[in-house]
Parts: C-alpha cells; structure tokens; sequence
C-alpha cells in the first residue's frame, strides 16, 4: 500500500482530472483504490457523486466525530472507494490551531484501513494549508500536475520548497514520484517547461502527457471516468498509460 497526493497549490492544472482518472484506471487495472478529496470545494466528489450531498464526510474525521471506516463510499463507475469533502474543510485550519499534533490526523485516522487498499490517493486544494500539510505527512510521495506555461515552474518551486519545510519542521521526509504534463499542445513552451522540470530541478517527468482534450471535460460532468466516457480518446489512453507508469 501507498499513499500518494496529487497537489499543486495553482487551481486549475488538472489535480482533481488526475486524480479521478488514474485512481479509475488503477482501479480498472484491478487495484483496490482509495480516493479521498481534500478540496472545501469537493470538486471530486462532485464530479464522481454529482449534486448528492453527503452526511459524513473527511471533515467529521479530521474533527474526531467519525471513525473512517464510517465515512467511506463507492463508486461502481469509476470502480473505487472514495472518502468525500465538504465546504466545512474551509475553516478547518481554524478550528484546529490549537489542536496539538494536528499535522499528524490524516495520518493517524488513516492507519487502520491501510492494508485494505493498494494504492491511495489524496486529491488536494490549491492551497499549502492545514489540510495539505496532513495530505503530505500522510503520504510517502507526491504528484505534481502542471499545464505548462511561463510561471509552472514558481509552483514547482513552492512545492518544494514546502516539502522541505515538512522535512526540517515536522520531520517527514515525502518524495516526489513525479511530475505530470497536462492539457499538453504541441507548443515551444511546452517543451521549454518540460526540459527546466527535468534539467533544472532534476525531476521525474512522466512519459505520458496528457493531451488537451474536450472528452476529459465531457466526462467530467457526464459524472464517468474518461476512459468510459470516451474510451478511443487520446486523453483516455493517456490516462491509462500514465496510471502504469506512475505504480
Ligand atoms: P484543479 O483540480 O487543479 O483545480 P481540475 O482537474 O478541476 O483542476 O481541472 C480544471 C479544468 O480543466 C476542468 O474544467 C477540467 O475539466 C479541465 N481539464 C483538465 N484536464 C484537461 C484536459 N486534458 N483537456 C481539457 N480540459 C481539461
Ligand atoms: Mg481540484
């Protein structure tokens, strides 16, 4: 079993897209896969459930009010477990400012149901708060997403920077396992970005971009994985191939 999380704390490059399509593709590979959504603004779980609200949710454990095992739910489409956010997650960093170890919850509450899934994925805000902070002491590594453009690489730098922080502050050494391309085109900035990531910061980028492609919106409201949704797309096989190379 692994833990990974998807974050990058720009919006919009793909997390949540990631995140939902290689956890369905890891599940279709025969995986048993977890998917918990950190994000206030539950874009995964709207996106796999749609508009259905949920009682219980990822916000009742990090408050000590449910145990995880109460909180989880399936989905027989996209073919994984998923543990759902909420809005309530915004005031979080808040409500537990003076909670002694409140880095360390995510990976506590998580400790018994472990051994239950092989892989488990973290789907984070764009944000560096509380709630990423325990994504990442909960994970062994990371995944970063990047739509290449001129400012990815400051991200980059941020992500870093902050995984150090993780390391001399609360002593927890996380990886990153790789870098993914999304919304790729064919463009010299494209390329540009991708040979800094590798040169400059020395980083595994994965083989398999994932090419700008309208099925991947389609599927996303359609409430489908895209590898369901539009099976002969390109955006589906990269999907597909990325979640190999990213075991
Ligand atoms: P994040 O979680 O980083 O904020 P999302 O995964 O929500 O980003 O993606 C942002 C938007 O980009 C969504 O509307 C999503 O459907 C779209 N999108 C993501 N990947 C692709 C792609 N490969 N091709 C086209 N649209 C994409
Ligand atoms: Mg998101």
């Amino acid at each position: 079993m692994s833990i990974v999380s998807v974050i990058n704390q720009k919006g919009g490059v793909a997390k949540t897209t990631t995140a939902l399509n290689v956890a369905s593709s890891w599940a279709k590979q025969g995986k048993r896969v977890l998917l918990i959504d950190l994000d206030p603004q539950s874009s995964a779980t709207k996106a796999v459930f749609g508009d259905q609200d949920f009682e219980c949710t990822i916000y009742d454990v990090m408050m000590n009010q449910k145990q995880v095992e109460e909180v989880i739910v399936s989905s027989d489409r996209f073919g994984f477990d998923m543990i759902p956010a909420e809005i309530l997650l915004s005031g979080i960093d808040i409500q537990l400012a003076a909670y002694f170890g409140r880095e360390g919850i995510l990976r506590r509450k998580l400790e018994p149901i472990n051994r239950s899934y092989d892989c488990i994925i973290i789907d984070c805000s764009p944000s560096l708060g509380l709630m990423t902070v325990n994504a990442l002491i909960a994970s062994k590594d990371i995944i970063i997403p990047i739509c290449p453009e001129y400012f990815s690489m400051k991200g980059i730098d941020l992500i870093l920077s902050t995984l150090q922080s993780i390391r001399t502050g609360l002593g927890h050494k996380v990886g990153v396992r790789g870098v993914v391309i999304t919304r790729y085109r064919d463009r010299k900035i494209a390329k540009e970005v991708i040979r800094q990531v590798r040169e400059q910061y020395g980083l595994r980028v994965f083989d398999n971009y994932i090419p700008d492609n309208i099925a991947v919106e389609e599927a996303h409201h359609m409430h489908f994985p895209v590898y369901i949704h539009a099976p002969t797309s390109p955006a589906a096989s990269a999907y597909m191939e990325l979640a190999k190379e990213m075991l």
